[in-house]
């Protein structure tokens, strides 16, 4: 068995598995992609110390860096069961198609995914006018008109953040009002370069080819389809933790599915943390989901000297 067994291998669960190395400790990190999020990433501009780079080169480092140390590293798998040990026994990992790995303390660092919204164009102009996270991608739409869809916070919260930074940003809700906090629409209404358009499902992501020209939605009072003539739009409608493979466990999620964490990234299971994107850290980025996986890894190792007989 493992002393630490990470599971993911993005930013926070690679994070984790260099940290844990470090003091010497049997250490393990399955995942299905080492690199996680990061991989469909193009231009990555707020990696501290680095101006510019690309998802899979900053993957690819996650690799390299791990294989500078003792880590057991497995690739390419799915974990499906989480069976925590009770008084000091080792938990458990099952995968898909049957294999299971033990460990005495367990990362869990398996991210999230964005929803989307499943329209044409969607996925072709992705990176090329189409874009999930507001903090990464606003400066690339500088002086250009944009949309974002979905009024709830984090959609409004993008547009506020969003209009600082682009010519105009139209909002565009499915439903018949926004449902983000007043305090955040008051804040929107009173921006000169926003518009709100409600009752609206949007049909299809318009693009030249190359890159993105337009947002076609469907006004649901009337039935009429119009386009919007902007250069980019943020959906923003939910991140999906994955943690669909823990609902069965004994490990408190939220109701949205994120694992619950205290500032040592301890989960409600001894022995067990969690770093990243799949926890309730406020604010999922590459630097944060970094972070988190170290605390977790430095308090692992801190339990551990705690909890094992001299
Ligand atoms: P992830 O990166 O999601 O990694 C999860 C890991 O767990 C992966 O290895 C995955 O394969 C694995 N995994 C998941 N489920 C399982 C399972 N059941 N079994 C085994 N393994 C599993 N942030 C920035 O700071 N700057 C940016 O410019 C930026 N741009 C972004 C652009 C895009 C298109 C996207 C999608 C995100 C972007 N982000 C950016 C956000 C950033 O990528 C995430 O906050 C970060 O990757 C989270 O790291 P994580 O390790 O928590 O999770």
């Amino acid at each position: 068995p493992y002393d630490v067994l990470v599971v993911g291998g993005g930013p926070a669960g690679s994070a984790a598995a260099i940290y844990a190395a470090r003091k010497g400790i049997r250490t393990g990190m399955a995942c299905d992609r080492v690199g996680g999020q990061v991989l469909d990433t193009m231009a990555i501009e707020n990696h501290v110390s680095t101006v510019y780079t690309e998802g899979p080169k900053l993957g690819a480092q996650y690799a390299e860096h791990m294989n500078a140390y003792e880590i057991d590293q497995i690739a390419g798998v799915q974990a499906s069961r989480l069976v925590p040990g009770t008084d000091g026994e080792l938990h458990t990992v099952e995968f898909e198609g049957g294999g299971r790995l033990q460990a005495r303390q367990v990362i869990i660092a398996t991210g999230a995914r964005w929803r989307t919204l499943g329209v044409p164009g969607e996925a072709d102009y992705r990176n090329k006018g189409v874009s999930f996270c507001p903090h990464c991608d606003g400066p690339l739409f500088k002086g250009k008109p944009i949309a974002v869809v979905g009024g709830g916070n984090s959609g409004v919260e993008a547009a506020i953040d969003l209009a600082g930074v682009t010519e105009h940003v139209t909002v565009v809700e499915f439903m018949d009002e926004l449902k983000a906090d007043d305090v955040l629409l008051r804040k929107l209404y009173s921006l000169p370069n926003t518009e709100v358009i409600t009752s609206a499902r949007t049909t299809q992501v318009n693009g030249d080819g190359q890159q993105m020209t337009g947002l076609e939605y469907e006004d649901r009072q009337s039935g009429e389809i119009r386009t919007l003539d902007v250069d980019g739009v943020f959906v923003q409608i939910g991140l999906l933790p994955n943690t669909e493979w823990l609902k069965d466990s004994s490990l408190e999620l939220t109701p949205r599915g994120e694992i619950r964490i205290d500032e040592r990234n301890a989960t409600n299971i001894p022995g067990i943390f969690a770093a990243g994107d799949c926890t309730t850290v406020p604010f999922k980025q590459i630097v944060v989901a970094e972070g988190s996986g170290a605390t977790a890894a430095l308090s692992a190792f801190d339990e551990m000297i705690r909890t094992t007989a001299p």
